[in-house]
């Protein structure tokens, strides 16, 4: 391709990729499925790397999705709250597997875990309370939704056991399936419109702004990242197991939501299984994401401007459809 078409073909494809983006963030919808969308992205990430000299600093090969409507206050995020990278395909796993292991010195463990098809959220404890919970938002900032997130149930307001004073708990807000067909079938018996999907209404759910009409709905939480400058412990694994003992719901290794493993084989087991096994959740996911366990080799990969390096989303082919 020439510079003049790949001008051109770079326009379309920021153009298009913006639409869908207001579309899914903003208006919880989407006209293309996710892997439609996610081929235009690669389309536009190659030709970038092609024509560095056409890539924009806005483009959104580089910028998290946004999702602020302005309808609730506006926080700064003190970690950036970033998307991940992501692939439909096996050998890309292995490739990223093999790229990792020769960037960070010393054995690498990873950890396994569902990639749960929500709404990010990040909460605040402070001494053990819950003094606030943002959106994604655009990664930089997001929207303080502190009132709704605190009437989901499995998302403690008090803290017990040994938590740190100050921290940050990261996880995904979602619509068990039971809890969303109830709500479809009850609209649909008011003659209202039906959600078309479980992500798309827990999105819209968490933005409302009558608290009690979200406390109604049964919205849930997996937790699944914590941020702090104190953490007890070194690494990802650890960390999620003890924010299960400080009261939080975690994904657990005894269901098979979480694993650690040191190997390709391990990872692929776990992609496998539940590629197999999805079906039988009590809510959706979209993929499994893999990610370094070790606090320090996280840190020493860092992040791009989108999504951190030590971790990699792996879409199951069938969300294709
Ligand atoms: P993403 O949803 O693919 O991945 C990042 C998100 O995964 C995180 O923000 C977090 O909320 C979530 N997540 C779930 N389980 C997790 C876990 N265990 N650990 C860490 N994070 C976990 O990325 P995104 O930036 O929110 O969205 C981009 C994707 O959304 C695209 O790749 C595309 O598939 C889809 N999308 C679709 C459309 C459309 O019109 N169909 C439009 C925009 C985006």
């Amino acid at each position: 391709m020439d510079t003049k078409k790949a001008v051109k073909r770079i326009e379309d494809l920021t153009k298009e990729l913006n639409h869908y983006n207001h579309q899914y963030y903003i208006e919880n919808t989407s006209e293309v499925s996710d892997f439609e969308y996610d081929k235009r992205l690669k389309e536009l990430q190659d030709l970038e790397e092609k024509f560095p000299e056409l890539a924009a600093t806005n483009s959104p090969t580089k910028r998290v999705g946004g999702d602020i409507t302005k309808k609730f206050q506006t926080v700064k995020h003190e970690y950036p709250m970033l998307s991940l990278s992501n692939t439909y395909s096996e050998e890309e796993i292995v490739e990223w597997e093999n790229r990792v292991k020769k960037l960070v010195p010393g054995k690498v463990n990873y950890v396994c875990e569902l990639k749960y098809d929500g709404v990010a959220i990040g909460i605040r404890y402070e001494n053990g309370a819950l003094v606030q919970a943002i959106t994604r938002g655009d990664g930089t900032q997001g929207e303080d939704v502190s009132a709704n997130v605190k009437t989901i149930r499995t998302i403690p307001l008090k803290l017990k056991g040994n938590y740190p004073e100050v921290f940050e708990i990261r996880g995904e807000i979602f619509f068990p399936l039971e809890n969303f067909n109830t709500l479809n079938k009850s609209r649909e018996e008011n003659g209202e419109e039906l959600f078309a999907n479980p992500r798309n209404s827990a999105s819209g759910t968490l933005k409302m702004q009558d608290s009690k009409v979200v406390s109604e709905r049964g919205l849930d939480c997996f937790l699944y990242g914590i941020y702090g400058r104190d953490l007890p412990a070194e690494g990802h694994y650890d960390s999620v197991i003890n924010a299960g003992e400080w009261g939080f719901k975690i994904p657990t290794p005894e269901k098979k939501y979480l694993k650690k493993t040191d190997s390709i084989e391990g990872i692929m087991e776990f992609i496998h299984y539940w590629d197999e096994n999805r079906v039988d959740l009590p809510f959706e996911i979209d993929g499994v994401v893999i990610k370094i366990d070790d606090y320090s080799q996280q840190e020493e990969l860092g992040n791009t401007a989108k999504s951190p390096r030590w971790a990699i989303a792996y879409k199951f082919k069938t969300e294709q459809a």
